[in-house]
């Protein structure tokens, strides 16, 4: 397959330059623009990024000179992956895909429209059926960093036992806030019991992915979800302390049994982002720990790990996923690849 030519929009933050990780030398897709804010405009890639991974990025893609987050600065583009923030994703990301471009977003902004699918591949993979059929370009989602772990680790338990109740406490890293997150003044020694809508997101996204879709019209599932945010002086990796209560009472090695046989819808598909084993039970009484177990699967995995009795709600657990990989770059690159698989990525022809 000839691959497909790929822009990343924010492509100077954190999410931003995951993605330029991610698609060195990716069989499918082929990175030729990197667009951002006015601040980045034609400086080169490599000056203008704030790179903040171990292994810096590959020379080609540290020479490409920044370009504007506009349709006709990216016209040689098939595909745009945005990693923009949500107020400013509000405004372009139409703009792209009304002229054509497939658009694979990460950001908020439209994750509750109701034409636009909010997609865990694993998950609800079948939810691109929401799709608008007349309109010009696709856009898709990926949720909230917190939310993707969750319910990664909730669908499995949702299809076998049918969830009624889910309280999430998480501690989540400070990657999740982007370059401009908050001060080490203000985060060391210290947690952050509040992260501006991010409470609201985990409880609503959730009904969303886990819903179903039928004729184009999704109805939201029935469950619900209360959400304690906080965010934790870590690097990388949002950990989450879970209980679930299902419509029985659910033995946790059954619990157990479930998570580990879960492999997802997309096995077929052979995603290149994708891992055999979405799910990584870990039986020691003190993982996942973020440091040791956030590159599962190069970081694509959901770890789980104490799942034990609630005396409230039944069952509880502690999961572990990595906020700028699978709840965020690997996670758009992930939809991109489950479009491109499906037919449902378009080219756009050049004159
Ligand atoms: P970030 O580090 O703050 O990066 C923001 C990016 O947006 C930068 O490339 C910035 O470019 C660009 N930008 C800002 N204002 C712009 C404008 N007016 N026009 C064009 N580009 C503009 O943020 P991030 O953490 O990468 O997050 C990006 C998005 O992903 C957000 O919507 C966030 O909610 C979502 N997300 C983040 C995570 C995570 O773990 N960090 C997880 C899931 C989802 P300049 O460098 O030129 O300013």
């Amino acid at each position: 397959m000839e691959p497909y030519r790929v822009g990343i929009l924010g492509a100077t933050g954190l999410v931003g330059q995951r993605l330029v990780q991610r698609l060195t030398g990716h069989p499918w897709f082929d990175l030729v623009a990197v667009a951002a804010s006015e601040r980045s405009e034609r400086r080169p890639y490599g000056e203008a990024a704030s790179w903040r991974l171990s292994d810096a990025p590959p020379s080609r893609v540290a020479a490409l000179p920044v370009r504007g987050c506009r349709v006709e600065e990216l016209d040689d583009c098939d595909v745009v992956l945005s990693a923009l923030d949500a107020d400013v994703a509000r405004e372009v990301e139409p703009r792209f895909a009304d002229a054509g471009f497939a658009v694979i977003s990460n950001s908020s902004a439209f994750r509750e429209h109701e034409r636009v699918p909010l997609i865990v591949p694993e998950v609800n993979a079948s939810h691109t059926e929401l799709l608008d059929p007349a309109a010009r370009g696709p856009l898709v989602t990926n949720p909230n960093c917190s939310t993707t772990g969750l319910v990664l680790v909730l669908a499995p338990l949702h299809r076998a036992f049918g969830i009624r109740r889910v309280v999430v406490a998480t501690l989540q890293a400070v990657s999740g806030a982007g370059l401009a997150g908050p001060r080490a003044l203000d985060l060391l020694d210290n947690v952050l019991p509040f992260i501006p809508g991010e409470e609201e997101k985990l409880e609503s996204e959730m009904g969303k992915i886990l819903g179903s879709v039928d004729g184009g019209i999704l109805r939201r599932a029935d469950l619900a979800v209360s959400a304690h945010c906080h965010r934790v002086p870590t690097l990388d990796g949002h950990l989450e302390a879970v209980s679930i209560e299902c419509s029985r009472t659910v033995d946790p090695e059954e619990a157990v049994a479930t998570l580990e046989a879960f492999r997802g819808d997309t096995q077929a598909d052979e995603l290149p982002s994708g891992t055999a084993r979405p799910i990584v039970v870990r039986r020691e009484a003190d993982r996942p720990q973020p440091r040791l177990d956030r590159d599962t699967e190069r970081g694509m995995a959901a770890v789980v790990g104490r799942v034990r009795r609630c005396p409230v709600l039944g069952l509880k657990l502690e999961l572990l996923s990595h906020n700028t990989v699978r709840g965020a770059a690997g996670g758009t690159l992930l939809n991109a690849e489950l479009l491109a698989a499906r037919g449902l990525l378009p080219r756009r022809s050049r004159a």
